[in-house]
């Protein structure tokens, strides 16, 4: 399928400019259809029933969920289904097994879901080394190297910034890992949607990513794991192989991960989005992105009183663009953008408090971010609504 023919399957862009897909994405008809299917046609529980819809929503899950994990080159490794990005770094978090002592070593650029749990740790006598990038937010990998010491159980960090659109060289995280001893989470929330992703090249064991803003489902999300080596969060039906009344032995694989009933209509949809993004192919969904949000920066930087955060365009990045306007608070201008021209994009702090703090920005920023139905046409109307809301502020 051609990138450019994919709108039509975007109702909600008939009627808007959507440039807040970082915080969610727009989901397209084919996912939509395959989970109506799911609940009309053949809606059953799965892993447990005889009859037919049982063994048919079962093999149509399995496959779901084998699908997903081959989306990220997971297939050496096991995939956990979750609500979303938040719930698979908390799995990590609450599923090693901790001693006092152990560090972990994260970064200032990361989303609240990937150092909250880290600080909570803390509690449990985990120490917790966070590195810091430049006042533009530009991380240096040799800071980085520098703060993994002997006792850092793990390395914790984003692939692809959420305020600044940077991507982190995640392979060159998980080498520097690898020599140290050290195990390698990456946050692939703003990853999965947006890049060719293949957890196996980069080398990290754990790999965790939200369904909803990759075309899927609210409420699905997945924790790749090099390894199903982790506590699982609960226990219970379908997460083990025997049960007695003494106790009871979890089952191989993934499978130990889904006590109760799963989203199945749910990853069913997530397996149609992962497919839809193939069909489109993920090389030209990034290079896509790394056009409009070229157009973007220049387009914003060109304008009087806006002034685009983060580092320069030049590194890879995805369609996420951050910027500020003179005299006019985040929050007004998206009201004003929304108002103005039926322009939706984000604004504050992107549950990224503590970089915002660090490059300046206790306000926030405005937050525009592409994906594949977006067109240059939008990314102008909304650069033209900004010069204009911009020259009435100042
Ligand atoms: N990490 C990053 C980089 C994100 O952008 C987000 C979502 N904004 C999350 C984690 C959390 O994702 P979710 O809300 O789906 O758990």
């Amino acid at each position: 399928m051609k990138i450019e023919d994919c709108r039509t399957d975007f109702p909600i862009t008939r009627d808007l400019i959507y440039l807040d897909s970082a915080a969610t994405s727009l989901t397209p008809k084919p996912v939509v259809q395959a989970m109506v299917e799911y609940d009309l046609r053949y809606r059953a529980n799965v892993g447990r029933g005889m009859h037919r819809l049982a063994v048919v929503a079962t093999h149509r899950y399995r496959d779901a969920r084998d699908a997903v994990r081959s989306f990220v080159g997971g297939d050496g490794g096991a995939l956990a289904v979750t609500r979303n990005t938040t719930e698979a770094i908390g799995a990590v978090a609450a599923g090693l097994a901790w001693q006092r002592g152990d560090r972990v070593v994260t970064t200032l650029l990361e989303h609240h879901s990937n150092l909250l749990p880290w600080l909570r740790l803390r509690e449990r006598g985990v120490a917790v080394d966070i590195v810091r990038p430049d006042s533009e937010g530009c991380l240096d990998l040799a800071d980085l190297e520098a703060a993994i010491r002997d006792d850092t159980r793990l390395v914790a960090v984003t692939h692809a910034s959420n305020v600044l659109g940077t991507v982190l060289p995640v392979r060159e995280i998980a080498g520097i890992c690898r020599d140290r001893g050290a195990r390698l989470l990456v946050d692939g929330a703003q990853s999965a949607p947006h890049l060719p992703v293949d957890v196996a090249a980069i080398g990290c064991d754990y790999f965790c990513f939200s369904g909803h803003k990759m075309l899927g489902p609210t409420g699905t999300g997945a924790l790749w794991m090099r390894r199903p080596d982790l506590e699982p969060l609960f226990v219970g039906g379908g997460s083990v192989e025997s049960a007695t009344a003494e106790g009871y032995i979890l089952a191989p694989g993934e499978q130990r991960y889904e006590a109760g009933t799963p989203p199945i209509a749910g990853v069913i949809g997530l397996a149609r989005a992962a497919a839809y993004l193939r069909e489109i192919g993920m090389e030209t969904v990034r290079r896509h992105e790394e056009r409009l949000a070229a157009r973007l920066i220049d387009g914003l930087a060109a304008l009087d009183g806006v002034t685009v955060a983060g580092p320069d365009a030049s590194g890879e990045r995805i369609g996420v663009v951050s910027f500020t306007v003179e005299g006019m608070h985040p929050h007004e201008a998206a009201q004003v953008l929304d108002e103005a021209a039926a322009v939706l994009v984000r604004s504050g702090h992107h549950c990224c408090q503590p970089l915002m703090e660090h490059i300046g920005l206790p306000d926030g920023t405005v937050r525009a971010s592409t994906y594949i139905y977006t067109t240059a046409e939008e990314v102008d109307t909304m650069i033209a609504t900004v010069e204009e809301i911009s020259r009435r502020a100042t």
